[in-house]
């Protein structure tokens, strides 16, 4: 167990932030930002967590799907509005 980061950077807007708690509790810690493991990707919870509670946005999939190509993830199936879900 190494110790946590301490800074991330959102996966969408690049945004950093100094802090960082791995959130597998269910539970809104304080920090900016989330850890989303089905992704392994980190976002801002003000604005890019937060505007996309539908599923992540059309214009996030191209980068998303690379991503989790790219390490070997499996692509989620869509949810009932035809989106990435974004958790
Ligand atoms: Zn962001």
């Amino acid at each position: 167990m190494g110790e946590p980061q301490l800074t991330f950077r959102c996966f969408f807007c690049g945004e950093q932030f100094e802090n960082y708690d791995p959130v597998y509790s269910g539970e809104y810690t304080g920090t900016r930002g989330m850890y989303i493991g089905k992704y392994m990707i980190e976002a801002c919870d003000d604005v890019c967590y937060a505007s996309n509670s539908d599923g992540w946005a059309r214009r996030h999939e191209a980068r998303l799907i690379t991503h989790l190509t790219e390490i070997g993830l499996p692509i989620p199936n869509r949810n009932a509005e035809g989106l990435l879900p974004r958790d």
